[in-house]
Formats: C-alpha cells, sequence, structure tokens
C-alpha cells in the first residue's frame, strides 16, 4: 500500500484492491482541479514545517502565508464551480480559471480565452500566449510558471474571438478581483484596452495611457499593449513601448 498525502487529500491506495482504478481516477481529478486553480506544482504540507523550530521563523511564517494564499485561491476556483452565470458558458469546452504561480508577485490580465485556451482551459497558450512569454522571459528575464500568476477578464471563450460583452464582463469580474485578493500581488499588468477598460471602469485609450501607472482594488495596476495587438503591430515603436513598460514593472518589484 502506499500513502499519498496532500492538503487536501490523504490517500491511501492499496495496489491490490479491485478499486485502484476508480482511486488513481480519483487521484486524477483532483490534480486536474489543482491544475485548474493555477497550480503548476504540488504544494506539500511539509512546506509549513520547513525549519520552524522558531516560531519567529521567517521562512515557515512566509510558507503559511502562501499555502493559505494557494488555498483562497483553490476556494475561488470552488465557488466559481461548473459556472453558467452568463451565456458564454453555452459555447465553451473549458473554463480558463488562470494558471502559474498563486504566490506570485506579478499577474497579468488579458480579455479572455481564444480557441487555444478554450481546448486547453490555460490562459495565453496560443500565438498571443507565447509572444507573452517571451516577454516574461526573454524581456523581463522571469520564469513564467513561477512568477508570474495569468488569468482574463472573463474565463470562457467569446464565440468568435469577439470583445467580451459588458453582462459578461460584470458577471465574472468578482471572481477576477477575489483571485487577485487571494493572491496579492505586488503589480497587476492590464494587457490592452478591454482589460484596462475593464479594470479601471472607463475607456482607456490604451495607447495614450499605456507605460501608466493606477490604482485597481488596492493593487498597483500598470497598463500596456496586448500580446496580439504586438503580434498584428509589430512595430519598433511598439516593442519599445512594451519593454518600457514592463521596465517600470520590474523596477516596482525591485528586480
Ligand atoms: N488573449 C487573451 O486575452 N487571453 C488569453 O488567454 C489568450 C489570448
Amino acid at each position: 500500500m502506499f500513502v499519498l498525502s496532500l492538503p487536501f487529500v490523504t490517500l491511501a491506495i492499496d495496489m491490490q484492491t479491485p478499486d485502484r482504478n476508480s482511486l488513481l481516477r480519483e487521484l486524477k481529478n483532483h490534480l486536474l482541479f489543482l491544475k485548474d486553480a493555477g497550480y503548476s506544482e504540488i504544494p506539500c504540507e511539509s512546506d509549513l514545517l520547513t525549519d520552524s523550530t522558531s516560531p519567529l521563523n521567517y521562512s515557515a511564517v512566509k510558507s503559511m502565508t502562501d499555502n493559505k494564499k494557494a488555498n483562497a485561491l483553490i476556494e475561488v476556483r470552488e465557488e466559481l464551480g461548473d459556472c453558467n452565470r452568463c451565456k458564454l458558458s453555452q459555447g465553451r469546452k473549458n473554463i480558463v480559471f488562470g494558471s502559474g504561480n498563486p504566490k506570485a508577485d506579478l499577474v497579468f490580465v488579458g480579455e479572455g480565452p481564444g480557441a487555444d485556451e478554450d481546448e486547453q482551459g490555460l490562459p495565453f497558450v496560443g500565438r498571443a500566449g507565447k509572444k507573452l512569454t517571451e516577454i516574461i522571459e526573454k524581456g523581463m528575464l522571469l520564469d513564467r510558471e513561477k512568477d508570474t500568476y495569468i488569468c482574463n477578464i472573463v474565463k470562457c471563450r467569446p464565440p468568435g474571438n469577439r470583445d467580451p460583452e459588458k453582462e459578461e464582463i460584470v458577471a465574472c469580474n468578482p471572481f477576477l478581483i477575489q483571485q487577485l485578493k487571494a493572491i496579492q500581488p505586488k503589480v497587476v499588468v492590464a494587457l490592452g484596452k478591454p482589460a484596462a477598460s475593464t479594470l479601471l471602469g472607463r475607456n482607456v485609450p490604451i495607447t495614450k495611457e499605456r507605460g501608466t501607472w493606477h490604482d485597481y482594488e488596492g493593487f498597483k495596476l500598470m497598463l500596456t499593449l496586448h500580446p496580439a495587438y504586438l503580434l498584428r503591430a509589430y512595430t519598433i515603436e511598439n516593442r519599445k513601448a512594451v519593454q518600457s513598460d514592463m521596465k517600470k514593472v520590474l523596477k516596482e518589484l525591485g528586480r
């Protein structure tokens, strides 16, 4: 028998019993659930015990805070459930909740899933996603999975990749706010006009206002161009603009 202990489940798997397949299925479903909730690694209870001999031990306190963030994010995912709060639910294949590190200091917020994201249930995995990864990893020298969390203003794909409508954004917005409150990032970056306009509650002329700092629910918010726009208008001017915006973000993060 082997025992698998996660903070959320303890499974005792007897490899001889006829129930082995259903236990493995349960385990697989749970791991998929964690992936949906944004985990890129399995949180382990032993994190909480790391060097915890002193009650004031920094790493132990930090681990507890980090675990709290991850659990808070899971609660948001649970509350969202198999959402049908707006009509986007009718055409989606998968809810794209978000992905990355729940403990990240930096959160990127895009517009909404496209076809690739809908298929895989993960944000920014298509062409625009590759560009975003390049901006994060080549431009900012950060690790996408370890240093950032990525989500969208709507979690289901708008048909034909149209812009999300107001009632869809309104239905999804409380979950975005709760995600940010769970993660408590130092900086949020709005990617493109729909994200910037949603977060600021007004029509944002993104090419004029990119590169500027704002407040969103108490979080420092930077506006920049959407990577898909960058691919469409691949000019030196636009590339330099995003570079300069990300430089400001890195400075704010102390990197
Ligand atoms: N564009 C977005 O705004 N979000 C995604 O997840 C993918 C593409």
